[in-house]
């Protein structure tokens, strides 16, 4: 660090200078002979003396030739009376003067080196707070937590299924890795990066792995820490942050969570918000001054990039964006595979059979899944991780931890197991719609009172008209049972009924499925990285009119598709019941003994 090596050498130049005059002191101390007074006398009247000097206390006399390598006397004065009387005895005498020096000294210095080391221990203490390591020549200059750390330790390989974003990020390596040569073709590297996506899916990883990747320093600073108190501190922060990295290019620079900085400036004299516009003021200053072919590179991570500020996604500054999606099934195999080398795996453990079950999980849910199979497996006290543990794992994420001792009323009980049966026998009898891999009617977690787990035969990135029908029509399947069988209305298909009108809706207002109103898009889509935020491409200008027609669209959907619904289970109602009962003894079935349960089902 810098400021140790500013006080190395301070530390030397004294060392030096005190080396030089001790001595000093000590050549003299050789030249000198101290001799009683009496000798000083004895010496004068021998004539060999060839100048005095009379001090205070003592009297130095130059001798006209040295003796014994000695050329000055030096003697206490003695007061004239006594040295009279005393010269007729011709004994060598001499007076002695306490020396008040030391204890002055000492009553002086020690109180002050005891309030030096006080301090100096407060400044320490402060110091560490600041997460700083301690060296109290860095005190007062900022607080900034900048976290610097030289190798990161992560490197591509640990991040998995982000293929493309990690293709985009390569470039960036090979720069940090070599940026002469990028500086010989002219080619101009982009200032910044924001990585973008869903919370967990591995941009903070990502961001760390590039500088791994390319062996260089990763000063990293969380948007977050820059919500302070005091106006001022963050955009000293920013500052520190930036010089502080362009000491040691090449080097990454890594904001994260950069939308709790960057956030759309409001008008003024709302209040609360100056030192967040300061700070993001210095920002801007500090991008604009910002030189690529230093060797730094900038990266900032978002998972809100439409609440950023304009001006910083503007050309020249975050003007790279790379996304970073949740994974698709190859990815999470991928992600599994790196997290699974963590822990002792069973042989029956299939990472494509997981990945399977865990359509919609973020690398870190998988993570996460995977120490929790290791945790039941553990508290089992297994050798290893088994295939059970996983499933077990995954239920247990997907609806919250199980909670068995709620047990419901036999009453309720039963709605639930008709309506989880209701969603299933949908999905069996209508075709195109995914495998039902596993009912129950174990309650779990909050507002979940019973389970249908669907397993998406492949991720879907398309989906006709006919498919999301069927969607909405499983959705719907829970609440047709249980006015099939009950004939009643009840709390249970909220959720359901929410997911499947969003379906509808967005079939009419996004997907231009509804020959009522055409293919036209009134809804305003997935706010646009770089767009205004608020204003919807076709968004906003919808007639009264145009508005009903487009409610009873929606409602058109829902109802035909739940008449189609009950119709299905009317016509199966044995099989229904059938299977409600079983699923009451046992609580859940599984795919193959659904399959069995149902295998005259009239479609
Ligand atoms: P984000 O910053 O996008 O919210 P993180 O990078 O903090 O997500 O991810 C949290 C953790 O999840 C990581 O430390 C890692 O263990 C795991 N993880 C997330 N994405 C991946 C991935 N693509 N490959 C491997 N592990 C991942
Ligand atoms: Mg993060
Ligand atoms: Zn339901």
């Amino acid at each position: 660090m810098d400021n140790k090596q500013k006080f190395n050498a301070i530390f030397a130049i004294f060392a030096v200078i005190s080396i030089l005059v001790i001595h000093e002191l000590w050549v003299e101390q050789q030249s000198i002979a101290p001799v009683p007074y009496s000798e000083l006398e004895n010496l004068l009247q021998q004539n060999k003396i060839a100048e005095l000097t009379i001090r205070e206390k003592f009297i130095v006399g130059e001798l006209k030739e040295p003796e014994n390598g000695k050329k000055t006397i030096i003697a206490n004065r003695v007061e004239p009376e006594l040295a009279e009387h005393l010269s007729q005895y011709k004994v060598p005498y001499t007076q002695v003067y306490e020396s008040k020096f030391l204890a002055t000294l000492l009553s002086w210095i020690v109180p002050a080196l005891i309030f030096f080391g006080i301090w100096m221990l407060i400044l320490r203490k402060f110091a560490e707070k600041q997460g700083m390591g301690g060296s109290f020549m860095n005190i007062g200059k900022s607080k900034a937590k900048v976290y610097v750390e030289q190798q990161t330790g992560v490197t591509f390989d640990d991040v998995a299924g982000v293929d493309e974003s990690k293709a985009e990020l390569q470039e960036i390596v090979d720069f940090l890795k070599n940026p002469d040569e990028y500086g010989k073709l002219g080619a101009r590297m982009p200032k910044g990066v924001l990585l973008v996506g869903p919370p967990g899916t591995g941009k903070t990883l990502l961001a760390r792995a590039v500088a791994g990747q390319a062996g260089v320093p990763f000063f990293s600073i969380s948007g977050s820490e820059f919500v302070e108190m005091f106006v001022g501190v963050g955009a000293a922060r920013v500052r520190d942050l930036f010089e502080q990295a362009r000491k040691s290019a090449p080097a990454i620079i890594f904001i994260d969570e950069l939308d709790a900085l960057g956030r759309v400036r409001t008008a003024a004299g709302l209040g609360g918000n100056d030192e967040r516009e300061q700070t993001l003021n210095q920002l801007l200053v500090e991008l604009d001054g910002f030189d690529p072919s230093s060797g730094l590179v900038l990266l900032a991570a978002t998972n809100r990039p439409e609440v950023l500020d304009p001006a910083l996604l503007r050309a020249g500054r975050f003007d790279r964006q790379v996304l970073v999606d949740r994974p698709d099934k190859l990815g999470r195999i991928a992600i599994l595979k790196v997290h699974m080398k963590k822990i002792r795996v069973g042989e029956d453990v299939d990472p494509g059979q997981v990945a399977d079950l865990t359509t919609g999980f973020s690398g870190a849910d998988l993570a996460n899944l995977v120490n929790e199979a290791a945790l039941l497996a553990t508290r089992r006290q297994a050798e290893e991780v088994s295939m059970h543990d996983f499933t077990q794992a995954i239920e247990r994420i997907i609806a919250g931890l199980e909670k068995k001792n709620r047990l419901l009323n036999p009453r309720e009980r039963e709605i639930v197991a008709y309506h989880e049966v209701g969603h299933a026998l949908t999905a069996l009898a209508l075709p195109g719609t995914d495998p039902v891999f596993k009912i129950s009617i174990i309650p779990r977690g909050i507002g979940s009172l019973g389970y249908t787990l669907q397993r998406p035969t492949e991720d879907r990135f398309l989906m006709t008209r006919e498919e999301l029908e069927h969607k909405i029509a499983v959705l719907l399947g829970g609440r047709a049972a249980e006015k099939l069988i009950f004939n009643h209305l009840s709390t249970g298909a909220s959720d359901d009924i929410a997911r499947a009108t969003d379906i509808a809706r967005n079939m009419v207002t996004r997907y231009g499925m509804d020959p009522d109103i055409g293919f036209v898009v009134y809804e305003e889509n997935q706010p646009s990285l770089l767009g205004q935020h608020g204003y919807g491409v076709n968004g906003c200008q919808i007639s009264d009119s145009t508005a009903q027609r487009i409610d009873a669209s929606v409602r058109k959907i829902i109802d035909d598709t739940f008449a189609h619904t009950y119709d299905i289970l009317e016509k199966n109602r044995d099989i229904l019941e059938r299977c409600a009962k079983t699923l009451l003894e046992k609580e859940t079935l599984l795919e193959q003994e659904l399959i069995e349960l149902t295998s005259d089902l009239r479609r």
